[in-house]
Formats: C-alpha cells, structure tokens, sequence
C-alpha cells in the first residue's frame, strides 16, 4: 500500500454495494473457529461454513462461508450470513478476520486494497493509530490465513481417516442379515450409475 492516507469506516447497512459480503472468497481461519468456539457461537456459525476441496494440484484446500445467490442479482451470490433485506452482517460482532480487515489486505510483503469500489474507503480517520491497527489486523489475517491453508489438509485427513474407522466399525456390527441387505442396495446403486445399454451405436 503505497498510499499512506489509507483510511476505513465500515459503511454498514447504508453501504450502496457489499463488495465485501459479494467477494468471491469469504476466508475463514482456523483463530476465527477458536474465537467462536471461546465466544459460545461456533455451533450457530459452523452450518454456514464450507470446506472447499481442490479439485486439481494447482488449487488449495481452504475454508470459507458458504454461498447464496442474491433475490435482486440472481447472478450474484453472496456470503451466507449476508441479510439482503436488512443489508447487513448477521454475524456482524463476530465476523471473520477476513472480513475485519477488509478491503485491506496483507501479502506478506506488502498492504494493497482488494477492492477500490468499497465505499468505505477514504471515510475513516486519518490518524498513525488508525492505519496501525489496520496493519496489525490485515497482518494478523495474513498469518492466520496461511497457517490455515497449511493445517487444513492433515485436519481433513484425520477426519476422513475417523469416518471410514467409524463406518468400517458399523459394517462389523451389523447382522448378517443387515450386512446383505445393505450390499444389495449398493451393488444396485452402481447397476444404477452404469450407462444403459440403449441398443443405438454412436458410431465412434
Ligand atoms: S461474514 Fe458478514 S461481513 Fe463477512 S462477508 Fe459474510 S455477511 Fe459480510
């Protein structure tokens, strides 16, 4: 952030635009679940959070908000805990660090401002303790994020590790009876997932 003027104030339910509830990327570290979890709110916040699994080698593991498309922008969706009629944060004493240090950002070498359509920008006071504290949370965010992003697949691994023991654990218990039953709803699964045999050629 070359320009040391930054300043902030958060335009709350008279901000014309939520670039900050529509931005594509609603982080979540694993500081925010243990802030929530010391705050009694984590049972109430974690339905509304997505683990987003990479699909490829070049995509990381992360955790985010989920999503909903916007009643007055269909092709829009927005943050999950985003209230469109109220035009507001529902979570808004408890939101991520992502979303506290919005719209600056930290990259581990440099400040930039993510988004400069961010009505907030430019309205706060202009003071060194200002632009200190902005620092501070976007650095702050920055090695939460990352230290996130590194933990994120071993936790995913212990979990998936812990349901297949658990449901291998399951299969033992059943009848065998049950057992059977089960393995014929399966094996009728994948006749169902097979393509069908519709008699026409392609012609490949
Ligand atoms: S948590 Fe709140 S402030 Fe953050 S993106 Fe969602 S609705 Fe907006």
């Amino acid at each position: 952030m070359g320009d040391k003027k930054y300043s902030f104030k958060c335009m709350e339910q008279n901000c014309e635009n939520r670039v900050c509830c529509t931005r594509e990327h609603v982080d979540v570290t694993l500081g925010d679940l243990s802030r929530w979890s010391a705050q009694g709110y984590l049972p109430h916040i974690l339905p509304g959070l997505t683990l987003i699994v990479p699909e490829s080698e070049d995509e990381e593991m992360r955790l985010e908000t989920s999503r909903r498309p916007l009643k007055d922008r269909e092709d829009t969706t927005a943050c999950v805990f985003y209230h469109e009629e109220a035009n507001a944060c529902t979570i808004r004493y408890s939101r991520p660090l992502s979303c506290r240090t919005f719209p600056l950002r930290y990259n581990g070498d440099k400040f930039y401002v993510v988004d400069r359509d961010c009505p907030g920008i430019g309205k706060g006071e202009v003071t060194k303790e200002s632009l200190k504290g902005a620092r501070e949370t976007a650095e702050q965010e920055y090695r939460e994020r990352l230290e996130t992003r590194a933990a994120l697949p071993a936790i995913y691994t212990v979990i998936v590790a812990q349901m297949v023991r658990r449901s291998a654990e399951a299969m033992q218990s059943l009848s065998d009876e049950d057992r059977k039953r089960i393995e014929e709803i399966l094996s009728r699964g994948q006749d169902d997932s097979a393509p069908a045999d519709t008699g026409q050629s392609t012609g490949a």
